[in-house]
């Protein structure tokens, strides 16, 4: 009974000689170059001297069945009777880059595994050397924006993140976010100095520099000054996501003093009543069940306190999810700081002052053409990528890597 199938092998231009088994049991498939000819690397003519083949080489192909795959085949050189001293020219294959050790459907694929993923867990899985992988990105992913894939920027995200956890060395994002619901990076920089900001605001090529409009920003005054400098005309804007952490965060240092009074202060019944009141204190109170909604009101009964830091916080939540006009969002604002000061928390004090600072920049959220969704959903994409960085040190990679992560199944699907 005959078990087995013919497939085609589906590479251009050549020839099966013969398939065998290695000694590590790979499939071995011989292949020869069908096309004749080639172009001289020195005058880029048409050359059809043959002038032999080179010594067989070895390459990595898509695995069948799980089992590892190698092409073999020995490159036609190729003299040219135009040029002085006639050079030779080896034949390139369009399946095959030259120099590497991997077929291209094999590189692509490899590159498909590594969306989303790490460089270790790719070689792990393919069973191949880390630096097969990372070889196999550096060949395909660039690690430099390309400024000719843009006709225009509109809007600019500067982003600052620490590499790892609780460490002091800064990295910036800067990123481009795409309508409806893309990002596309367009910078890592080593720090986040202004000067580096600069320097990278100036590389950019002027047709597009004169499109940006919104320079999407922390409240970090490096960031500012920079896009002040290189970008006069454009609106900068204090990401909503950094306001929200900043109030959210008074809020929650509110939470933790009480915490600590109530714990003193309440006998070990009273203070097993609102054991667990922490998690629907962060909570928004529309998305509160019946159960965390006693929960906090019995919290609240021994801690008013908490209950204004509560209700300050949803209010100013409040505000961001109208449809503010930007100078009725400052009357809000405005207003909501006179009643924090009036509430006597003094938690809050930081925030008041940093919206003393910002509030210009923080309402241009309110300026008309944008969604929240649509900043939200681009405040959280960043977020997604900062993510994948931890771990990585060098800024290129980082580059690629994202890069990858964003447009690999577009850029590398089997065709
Ligand atoms: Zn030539």
């Amino acid at each position: 009974m005959d078990n087995s199938i013919r497939i085609p092998l589906d590479l251009p231009d050549v020839r099966v000689l013969d398939v065998s088994k290695t000694d590590q049991g790979a499939w071995l498939i011989r292949v020869e170059s069908t096309l004749n000819g080639t172009q001289c690397h020195q005058c880029g003519r048409q050359i059809t001297h043959c002038h032999g083949v080179e010594s067989a080489i070895r390459l990595r192909h898509l695995p069948l069945f799980e089992t590892p795959v190698f092409i073999e085949f020995c490159p036609k050189r190729y003299r040219c009777p135009f040029c002085e001293g006639m050079p030779t020219t080896t034949q390139q294959l369009s399946w095959h880059e030259l120099r590497s050790p991997n077929t291209k459907p094999y590189e692509q694929w490899l590159l498909r595994m590594l969306i989303n993923s790490t460089v270790a867990d790719v070689a792990r899985k393919l069973t191949i050397s880390e630096e097969t992988v990372a070889g196999v990105l550096k060949r395909w992913v660039p690690s430099q924006v390309n400024w000719d894939e843009f006709d225009q920027i509109e809007v600019v995200g500067i982003d600052e993140m620490a590499l790892k956890r609780g460490h002091r060395d800064y990295i910036t994002l800067v990123s481009v976010p795409l309508m409806p619901s893309g990002v596309e990076i367009i910078a890592i920089l080593a720090d986040r100095k202004k000067q580096t900001v600069v320097n990278f605001f100036s590389s950019i090529p002027s047709r597009l520099k004169g499109s940006i409009q919104r320079v999407c920003t922390d409240m970090y005054q490096g960031f500012v000054a920079a896009a002040e400098e290189q970008l006069p005309a454009a609106k900068i804007v204090v990401d909503r996501f950094h306001v929200t952490q900043a109030y959210r965060g008074c809020a929650d240092t509110v939470r933790k003093h009480e915490v600590k009074r109530l714990k003193q202060e309440l006998s070990t019944a009273e203070y097993q009543q609102i054991k667990g009141a922490m998690w629907p204190f962060r909570k928004a109170s529309d998305d509160l069940n019946d159960d965390e909604r006693a929960l906090l009101e019995r919290l609240f009964t021994y801690s008013p306190k908490l209950e204004k830091a509560y209700t300050l916080r949803e209010e100013l939540t409040e505000i961001f999810e109208r449809d503010y006009t930007k100078v009725g969002a400052k009357c809000a604002i405005r207003a909501w700081c006179k009643r924090v000061r009036k509430s006597g928390l003094d938690e809050f004090e930081s925030f008041l002052g940093t919206v003393d600072t910002w509030l210009d920049k923080i309402t241009n959220y309110f300026l008309e053409g944008w969604s929240s969704g649509f900043v939200e959903g681009f405040n959280n994409r960043v977020k997604v990528l900062k993510r994948r960085c931890y771990g990585i040190f060098d800024v290129d990679r980082i580059f690629q890597r994202l890069t990858l992560d964003i447009n690999g199944y577009e850029r590398f699907s089997y065709t």
